[in-house]
């Protein structure tokens, strides 16, 4: 694992990081765990040097933090971090870091990785959830910066949202906050992972159209595109016109509206941020996406629901997780 040499400034208001060093991001996903150095200066934030690895949460918590520990030091040598901050597919306390049963990182309930990580490097650690912390950079450095009511929703294998409310991250009474996932939006439909029928991320997220093009195959539906019955094959086979990855892709994007709708009329945010994998694909149907959301939002949204990809990338939460180690890092200095 060597260090990347590439650097790349994201453009962007943020408080300045009033003279502190750069800090180590941490961002830990169900597949891949990313590191990165970061440097947030002014209205900047600069990625010096990414790494990543699997995540292989099924080797045990204990065999993942002497990964982590030992990519984490390498990328903070020579570099005099100030900070760590890390966040990860939760749920997870912020306030101790503990996990609280997440279902994409199994047997690691009750574990934290802050206590390790504090003795081993003797910095600062925060640990924050990946949604959540990516709700806070859209309000740093996304084209909604500044933005003090925020819904940062991420579609992917599953779907989560970030609550920023009143300049505040909404994390809730353990950590849980924001499985916006879980809202019923197709009552009697298909069940999520976790169980819970009709939800929306069994019915949108890429686990759901995976599921959904699985079924239709078996259950005979002809198709010349849908292959692999991946998401990625669903939303590829889209694009290029495919009839029932089509049918598979307007059905989600509805139940995606409908969820979205709620988050408005629950929150009230200026915006509704969407990012994640299956976003990517569903860039081209953006206009529909909106449609889909007005068609079932209060009449103040409608011909103008607040709803936009997001402009980070793939680096949201990553930046995120600079941002609450910059605030672990003033509060050490306080
Ligand atoms: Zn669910």
């Amino acid at each position: 694992m060597s260090h990347s040499a590439q650097t790349e400034r994201i453009e962007g208001m943020t408080d300045a990081s009033g003279g502190l060093g750069p800090v180590v991001a941490v961002d830990i996903g169900a597949t891949t765990t990313r590191v990165a150095l970061v440097h947030v200066a002014g209205p900047a934030a600069e990625v010096r040097a990414r790494e990543r690895f699997p995540t292989e949460a099924a080797r045990g918590f204990e065999d993942f933090a002497g990964r982590l520990d030992a990519l984490v030091r390498s990328v903070a040598a020579g570099a005099s971090p100030v900070a760590v901050g890390v966040c990860t597919a939760g749920p997870v306390d912020p306030a101790t870091g503990e996990y609280r049963f997440p279902p994409n990182l199994p047997g690691w309930h009750g574990r934290s990785l802050r206590p390790g990580l504090e003795a081993s490097l003797g910095l600062p650690v925060a640990v924050g959830h990946d949604a959540t912390v990516a709700a806070l950079a859209e309000t740093r450095f996304g084209h909604r910066r500044g933005a003090r009511d925020l819904v940062y929703l991420t579609v992917s294998t599953g779907i989560g949202a970030g609550i920023v409310s009143g300049g505040r991250a909404v994390t809730g009474h353990a950590g849980g906050a924001g499985e916006a996932g879980h809202l019923i939006v197709n009552p009697g439909g298909a069940a999520c992972g976790a169980g819970c029928p009709g939800c929306l991320e069994g019915a949108a997220s890429g686990a759901a159209l995976a599921a959904e093009a699985a079924r239709r195959i078996e259950a005979g539906d002809r198709t010349a595109l849908v292959r692999g019955a991946r998401a990625e094959d669903v939303v590829r086979a889209a694009e290029q016109g495919d009839p029932l990855a089509d049918a598979i892709m307007r059905e989600a994007i509805g139940h995606l509206g409908a969820g979205i709708a709620s988050l408005l009329a629950l929150l009230d945010p200026e915006a509704v941020i969407v990012g994640g994998g299956v976003a990517r694909g569903l860039e081209p149907r953006w206009a529909e996406v909106l449609e889909a959301v007005e068609a079932r939002a209060l009449p103040r949204y409608r011909g103008g629901a607040p709803v936009e990809p997001t402009t980070l990338g793939d680096d949201a939460s990553l930046l995120g997780a600079a941002v609450i180690a910059l605030e672990a890092a003033r509060g050490a200095h306080a």
